[in-house]
């Protein structure tokens, strides 16, 4: 027990990463080594300060209590914080400095009582030895439910397209355009439809609008997303078809199905087949992380891991980091040799807030709350997107040897405050941008996200699709 007691604050200071890499297994392409390695690495460290810590304090129980509360400082930050912003509404800005003034203020008082209650320091030691044995119980039931559950629900029914199956040839496609275009699909996540932001924000989207159309953009003004939710509107449109049947079990349906069905969908699939490299661009691991792709541009899972519980996150600036760099991503992605479809998921301009109209720091704002101020953050966001796709665009036209297909989509609009009444925020919700550049001008351009590749296939490639009825779910 004596000796055991030793390696507690590790023990402690490794949970966090070791947690969220067991919760997102499915979804985390790194060997499992590799975390060991690092979670070793992390573990070793501070037993090694405990000893140097252990040696000038020269009582184990004191030490290792001591080292537990720094422990808790750092490396569990995140967990407060989730409970603050969840739990006491939407801070104004900078709402970090403020948690982490209020987490340290915590630490420190208790880093106080701990130094004037050592007489206790054996009992405390045992209690936090308790508690850790608990965690770690817990934490491998956890595992072996999780696993269970896993053997139990085997693999779900997900339908494919049966001209997927069939490989296309390139000249298939030639016969049309004479090339096969490169094809770019971004969504913006979150991008609400300009009447929208016309009528409830007060904001005429018009000079971004011009924009794109001197470059020979068409913008789809009562364009529609078919689902509120990344989750549900991503693998319908990327797979041609509502979740109902592209998940016909729902007992089967979960976020990870829906998630494997946006990472490769039937689009990625026939472009494939066509011949086309599939390159993405994601910002954000949660919904998408782009890991099916033959190139990958995207946010380091590994830094996720080990810094977003710590107290270091707030510092880390990755909210900005993410999405500056997916827009950059554009400059080596457009540059890969053709043909490609590119597929970028942009986590902006939904929340959280962190650009101001001209990319200036704003600090952190989650928009959970739905209100006024949200909207302000939302437009400010809104604006710098603008200026970002702009850019990017550019940029892909710049790179292009032949006139790429470009389409701006989001996966559906923002949340209005309840106050705006039922109606008019769901009807906002499911309103979204939709803006098409296509090399041989199209006549009847769909609407509705789900018809997008259909559409595009049908006109393009020769295929027979059809378009489906537009719905909203
Ligand atoms: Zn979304």
């Amino acid at each position: 027990m004596k000796r055991f007691v030793l390696f507690i604050p590790s023990l402690l200071a490794v949970f966090p990463s070791l947690f969220i890499f067991f919760k997102n297994k499915d979804v985390i392409d790194i060997p499992f080594y590799i975390i060991l390695f690092l979670l070793f690495g992390i573990g070793t460290t501070l037993f090694l300060c405990l000893l140097i810590f252990k040696f000038f304090i020269k009582n184990d129980s004191i030490a290792v209590v001591m080292s537990v509360i720094a422990v808790l400082a750092v490396f569990y930050y995140g967990y407060f914080y989730e409970i603050i912003i969840t739990g006491f509404g939407n801070f104004s800005l900078n709402r970090h400095i403020e948690v982490i003034l209020i987490w340290s203020g915590c630490m420190i008082s208790l880093w106080f009582l701990a130094w004037r209650i050592k007489k206790n320091a054996d009992f405390l030691c045992k209690i936090i030895c308790i508690f850790t044995m608990v965690l770690f119980t817990v934490f491998l039931i956890f595992i072996a439910v999780d696993n269970v559950q896993k053997i139990l629900s085997k693999n779900s029914k997900i339908i494919s397209m049966e001209n997927a199956e069939e490989a296309f040839s390139l000249d298939y496609v030639n016969s049309f355009l004479g090339y096969a275009p490169d094809v770019y699909y971004i969504v913006p996540d979150g991008y609400e439809n300009a009447s929208v932001l016309e009528k409830f924000f007060g904001y005429d989207n018009r000079e971004f609008f011009s924009h794109l159309e001197q470059k020979g953009f068409v913008i789809i003004k009562n364009s529609e997303s078919n689902y509120p939710n990344t989750l549900f509107s991503m693998p319908a449109t990327l797979n041609m078809e509502y979740m109902d049947k592209l998940i016909a079990d729902p007992s089967l349906d979960s976020l990870l199905v829906r998630k494997k069905i946006f990472e490769k969908s039937n689009v990625s699939d026939l472009f494939e087949n066509f011949g086309y490299q599939y390159v993405a661009i994601a910002s954000d691991n949660t919904s998408f992380s782009g890991d099916e792709a033959d190139v990958r541009f995207g946010p380091n899972l590994l830094f996720r891991l080990f810094i977003k519980p710590t107290i270091f996150d707030p510092f880390s600036r990755r909210f900005r980091s993410r999405i500056l760099n997916a827009f950059n991503s554009f400059n080596e992605a457009s540059a890969l040799s053709s043909p490609k479809f590119v597929l970028a998921h942009i986590i902006a301009p939904h929340d959280p807030y962190v650009f101001g109209p001209n990319g200036e720091r704003i600090g952190i704002n989650t928009g959970a709350a739905h209100s006024e101020n949200d909207m302000k953050l939302y437009l400010g966001q809104l604006k710098f997107v603008n200026k970002e796709l702009e850019r990017a665009i550019d940029v892909i036209l710049k790179n292009s040897i032949r006139p790429p297909i470009i389409i701006i989509q989001s996966d559906h609009g923002v949340s209005l405050p309840d106050s705006y009444g039922a109606e008019n925020v769901q009807d906002a919700r499911l309103k979204n941008l939709s803006a098409f550049l296509l090399p041989k001008k199209a006549e009847n351009l769909p609407s509705s996200n789900i018809n997008t590749f259909r559409f595009i296939f049908d006109y393009y490639f020769g295929t027979s699709f059809g378009l489906l009825e537009n719905k909203k779910k």
